[in-house]
């Protein structure tokens, strides 16, 4: 298992892990088989979409943003419950097909690691099984 330590830099951001994911794989020598990447954090999530419009990303995180506002009629004492509401929909794993050796993404999918509470030094976890 590879576990990563990512610093965010935003409130909310998305940052790539595209690459490693990849090199994980490939280190793992696994030919056939699935990569999960997990995130321990219940602000934090990750999800695949577009790696070639990098305003796809800032549409997203600004939809969010409007669908789940940072104030609003919350409960949760800490003020962050628009984080942790955002974490709940985007999801805080996915599973991926390994084959030859590769990850089977689409030539526009990116994997990226989203931060819904930073900045912070978050983490999260890669791991590889098959043959
Ligand atoms: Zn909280």
């Amino acid at each position: 298992m590879k576990k990563l330590t990512i610093k965010t830099h935003s409130q909310n951001e998305f940052i790539d892990i595209t690459h490693d994911v990849r090199s994980y794989i490939s280190q793992a020598g696994v030919s056939s088989g699935l990569c999960t990447v997990f995130v321990p954090h219940t602000t934090a999530g990750v999800t695949v979409n577009e790696n070639a419009d990098p305003n796809v990303r800032k549409d997203i995180l600004k939809y969010l943003s409007s669908l789940i506002p940072r104030k609003a009629d919350f409960s949760h004492s800490e003020g962050n419950s628009d984080s942790h509401i955002k974490s709940s929909v985007i999801g805080c794993e996915k599973t991926f097909i390994i084959e030859e050796g590769q990850i089977l993404l689409g030539t526009w999918q990116g994997i990226y690691f989203c931060e819904f509470d930073g900045p912070r030094t978050r983490t999260l976890f890669i791991k590889v099984t098959g043959a």
